[in-house]
């Protein structure tokens, strides 16, 4: 991987997930010289905290510098450490994420109910078979280890600024991957922090709600929140992307029309594929994918929900038998 520019104030840390995951590496942003913002705060995993510790301490800065920690979102590999960082310091450092996914971090839902009825009912409905659906289940209790809850974040909302002393971040909430997504723009560098909502090397999945039973807005469609928050970026005057995971970003246009044409042609192979035949959309997973990582099932249905709800939005496809399992099928588009 090519290391990160050189910009002002900001050090990056990325932390190698090149054994565990295709996201390469867990990026951990430190920006101001004094005083600092930490952004994002990398999974636990054996090791990870001493790297984050030692190669902060590499660039002159140490742990006990960080005025407060912001979240880009509320997965566990961007808060994972934040519960021994402010143990090590010895005070609760303020730490802040957006609203809509405050409840991702607190401790009831990451060890309890990571995948609770909702994830079970889902299954049903798409037909996976019971070894597969154990699969999925392992997986996700491991999540639940990559953590420690925090307890008491704060509230951010769009359009909120955290001024440093020598430095400005400005929150963009760009829901999609999740419904509380956000990036941190710092306007002096005009550095664009991204989290999952841009990432380089692979296309960022807006995630398919499985608890959206339980949440404010039961009319959220990822997809469609995802391409909206897209337009909300693509423009911005950005010197350099720094993403959540891997390599930083140049050219913020043409990879959010790339996104933009990726999300179209698997729009195309699930209506090619429910046209051919309505079937429970476990059986057309392998019609949807080149490839599919047998832990990775869970991720693979996400994608074809989400594709699926703006087909349905757009006229494309219908629900044919609610069942369980639910068949769909595509509407033709001559009609
Ligand atoms: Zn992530």
């Amino acid at each position: 991987m090519e290391p990160f520019p050189e910009v002002e104030n900001v050090c990056a840390v990325a932390i190698d997930l090149a054994d565990y995951s295709d996201l390469r590496t867990a990026n951990v942003y430190a920006v101001g010289s004094g005083p600092m913002t930490l952004i994002d705060a990398a999974p636990k995993f054996p090791g990870s905290f001493e790297i984050l510790k030692i190669q902060l301490e590499q660039a002159g800065r140490s742990l006990s510098d960080i005025e407060r920690i912001i979240f880009t979102h509320g997965h566990v590999d961007h808060f994972g450490l934040a519960a021994l960082i402010r143990e090590e310091v010895g005070h609760p450092i303020p730490c802040f994420i957006h609203t809509e996914d405050a409840w991702r971090v607190t401790a009831e839902i990451y060890h309890e109910e990571m995948f609770d009825e909702a994830g079970e009912r889902l299954m049903a409905l798409v037909d996976m078979p019971p070894d597969e659906v154990a699969k999925i289940q392992e997986r996700f209790s491991l999540f639940a280890m990559l953590c420690d809850p925090v307890f008491d974040v704060k509230m951010m909302e769009d359009g909120d600024v955290f001024e440093g002393e020598d430095y400005a971040l400005r929150v963009i909430h760009t829901p999609g991957h999740t419904p509380g997504t956000c990036c941190l723009y710092e306007t002096s560098q005009k550095v664009l922090f991204s989290g999952d909502h841009i990432i380089g090397h692979i296309t960022p999945n807006p995630l398919f709600e499985l608890r959206k039973d339980t949440l404010r807005n039961p009319d959220y469609l990822s997809l469609k929140e995802y391409i909206r928050s897209l337009e909300k970026v693509k423009d911005m005057d950005v010197r350099y992307v720094f993403p959540g995971h891997g390599q930083y970003v140049e050219d913020l246009p043409d990879l959010v029309e790339s996104y933009r044409w990726h999300h179209r042609e698997r729009m195309d192979r699930i209506w090619t594929a429910l046209n051919k035949k309505s079937r429970p959309l476990y059986h057309i997973i392998d019609e949807v994918f080149d490839f599919v990582p047998e832990y990775d099932g869970f991720l693979a249905i996400s994608e074809i929900m989400v594709h699926l709800e703006l087909l349905i939005e757009e006229g494309q496809a219908e629900l044919a038998d609610p069942g369980p399992p639910a068949y769909y099928r595509a509407i033709r588009r001559d009609r």
